[in-house]
């Protein structure tokens, strides 16, 4: 590998990339191995196997280039004005521009296009894939721009413009190749997907599996090692999910919506690995005194969800402050919100892995092993521990018993709290065993009352297997339930897409009106323009328009082109039915006070006036009265 070029890679990819069969992409494939990758000539497979599936290697950092940073410093490295044409199509590689074509949304073809044009250099220049490698670690370890475009010009001085575009796609970590991991890994050695799976290093997988004739006895996971976490299958009504699991003993479990986390502890040692196998040393900040002394074994894995908990409201706050609670704990800030791990599950106990045994005996375990602490460390456990207990009165209402907080979050905004007191009393609220396909509804309904993201069911018979997705968990998400009331909003702007639809507008700005409707009907010739605002040229009457939410699911692609051919040309605007997970967000990118999540087209109001949109106001008034305020 040391002498190799980087342009035997470059035909590789142009080769996978241009044949359709995937057993001819394979058999270039190993055919490049067989003929390239020989480790007993001083070779090694790592070197060009982590340039085929950058997004598995974990020995190089983040590069910190994602498109747009990417632009300015092949911009600079490049010595381009940053006004020039060149420069503006690499800024704006969604848009793309009259010069685009079929580039548009393409930032790769853009570069290399730019490149190209002031390199003329055809022949390569013989760049090996160890002086690449070599490169790209520099390029991942050096923190200031400047650095990063000094590197990126060596880059461009040797290699070719088709050569650039590779590396582009590199650092960029997708290469559309048109091959799966999967393919890939198994063409390289046939144990090789599942030893990845279970170690996550795609360097160890490349040295230990250098013999394909040489089977691989099956690894287990290891403590300081992430595994490939087991997946949820979707379903989209709970029939489904019932049916799916028919015979089975089935749990089904609130879906939490944080950051998917392996706590992996190995004496004082703590790791907190994340779904793309990185270390997220941040979170120690706040949990690991709460972990050592919790946690009742020396050495375990555990997998849940790392949330953060607001104590003062005294529920899980939304998704998406992590990051920002981790450092207020790194800080020594007070704060309301903390931390919280929710464990759902334990893979590795002492000495022994426990994926093999059935989920319903490593609930025990979990139970065992953790000691949970309110607001803090949780487990979820069916039928049991803290769920199942039933308090005695209102003198322990609350202590540290997981089902209170959901209880006390309800209190906090509904009016016939009583009752529903009592309703979550009598029953265990974040985790069930269900005898039937009502249990799975009722429990969904109540989830989507409280406005959680959804549920997992789970096969209690199942083992926890890396990467699985075959239905032993299964997902149901409200979002993918039509909500009760359609929503008719105005489109008031378009973005670009990347990638299929680059350079053509693929989502949606919509608007609600910013007045109460008026009975006034307006001039409708002079209205609906694409702007935030409407006139009516008789009255002089005008109807502003907010922000509301960005949509691009929901139409067909056939429907999405009529929709934008028919804005085009007269920048006319459309009412567009929209529904959505119910559950609204408070909007801080978009002018009006809320937005949605998961919000889709249901269909496009070509019958509706533009002045029949929904108004700010009455769409408030919908969010309090479904959330019972
Ligand atoms: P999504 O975007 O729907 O969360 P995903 O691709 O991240 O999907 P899936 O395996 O498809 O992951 O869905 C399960 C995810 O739900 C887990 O990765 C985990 O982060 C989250 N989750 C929340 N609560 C639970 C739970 N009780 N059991 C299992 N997974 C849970």
């Amino acid at each position: 590998m040391s002498e190799t070029k980087f342009s035997v890679m470059v035909s590789l990819f142009n080769w996978m990339q241009k044949s359709k069969s995937s057993s001819v992409k394979r058999s270039k494939f190993r055919k490049f191995l067989d003929t390239f990758c020989r480790p007993n000539n001083g070779d090694d497979y790592f070197s060009a196997i982590r340039l085929i599936l950058p997004n598995l290697d974990r020995e190089r950092g983040s590069y910190g280039l994602r498109e747009h940073v990417l632009a300015t410093c092949l911009i600079d490295a490049l010595g381009m004005s940053r006004d020039s044409p060149d420069s503006q199509r690499l800024l704006n590689w969604r848009k793309g521009g009259p010069k685009s074509g079929a580039f548009a949304g393409n930032f790769s073809l853009i570069a290399a296009e730019v490149v190209l044009q002031r390199r003329q250099a055809m022949v390569s220049g013989d760049l090996t894939i160890k002086e690449l490698n070599e490169l790209l670690d520099r390029l991942a370890s050096c923190e200031n721009r400047s650095e990063k475009t000094s590197i990126l010009s060596d880059l461009i001085r040797k290699t070719n413009a088709q050569e650039m575009k590779w590396i582009i796609m590199i650092i960029l970590k997708d290469l559309k190749l048109g091959i799966s991991e999967k393919s890939i890994f198994h063409e390289f050695h046939p144990d090789a997907e599942d030893l990845f799976n279970v170690t996550c290093d795609l360097k160890l997988v490349c040295e230990k599996l250098r013999d394909r004739s040489q089977r691989h006895k099956r690894q287990d996971i290891e403590v300081g090692k992430p595994v490939r976490p087991q997946l949820a299958l979707r379903v989209s009504n709970a029939a489904a999910g019932w049916k799916k699991l028919h015979g089975k003993e089935v749990v089904i479990e609130c879906k939490f919506d944080g950051d998917r986390i392996q706590i992996h502890r190995n004496g004082a040692e703590i790791n907190f690995f994340s779904r793309n196998f990185l270390d997220h040393p941040e979170y120690g900040h706040g949990i690991s005194d709460t972990i050592r002394e919790n946690i009742l074994v020396d050495r375990c894995i555990l997998d849940g969800e790392m949330l953060v908990w607001d104590k003062s409201a005294n529920r899980f706050a939304e998704f998406g402050s992590n990051q920002e609670i981790a450092k207020a704990a790194k800080d020594g800030l007070d704060s309301d919100r903390q931390l919280c791990y929710v464990a759902f599950d334990i893979l590795y106990v002492g000495d022994t892995s426990v994926i093999h045994q059935s989920l319903k005996e490593r609930h025990q375990l979990l139970r065992k092993v953790v000691k949970p602490v309110a607001g803090r460390l949780e487990i979820l456990v069916p039928n049991g521990g803290l769920n199942a207990h039933r308090p005695a009165g209102k003198g322990n209402y609350f202590s540290a018993c997981f089902i209170y907080y959901k209880q006390f979050c309800l209190l906090s905004y509904r009016d016939k709290v009583f009752s529903r007191q009592i309703l979550f009393f009598m029953e265990p609220c974040w985790s069930l065993i269900v005898h039937d396909v009502d249990g799975v509804e009722k429990f969904f309904k109540e989830t989507i009352e409280n406005r959680d993201e959804g549920i997992v069911l789970k096969d209690l018979g199942s083992k926890w297997e890396p990467s699985d997705r075959s239905g032993k968990w299964l997902k149901l998400k409200p979002d993918y339930i039509r909500a009760g009331s359609d929503l008719d909003v105005l489109i008031i702007g378009g973005y670009y897409g990347s990638g299929r639809r680059g350079g053509e507008v693929a989502q949606f700005l919509v608007g609600l009106a910013e007045r109460p409707r008026q009975t006034h009907i307006p001039d409708v010739q002079n209205s609906g323009r694409l702007t935030n605002s409407a006139a009516c040229k008789s009255c002089m009457w005008t109807k502003l328009f907010v922000s509301f939410c960005r949509v691009g699911t929901g139409l067909s692609d056939e429907e999405l082109n009529a929709v934008v051919t028919k804005l085009k040309p007269y920048l006319r605007s459309f009412i567009v039915s929209i529904t959505s997970d119910i559950r609204t967000i408070r909007s801080e990118v978009f002018a009006a006070p809320y937005s949605l999540r998961f919000p889709r087209i249901d269909r496009v109001r070509y019958d509706k006036p533009w002045h029949e949109c929904l108004d700010v106001q009455s769409f408030i008034e919908l969010v309090h009265s479904s959330n019972g305020t």
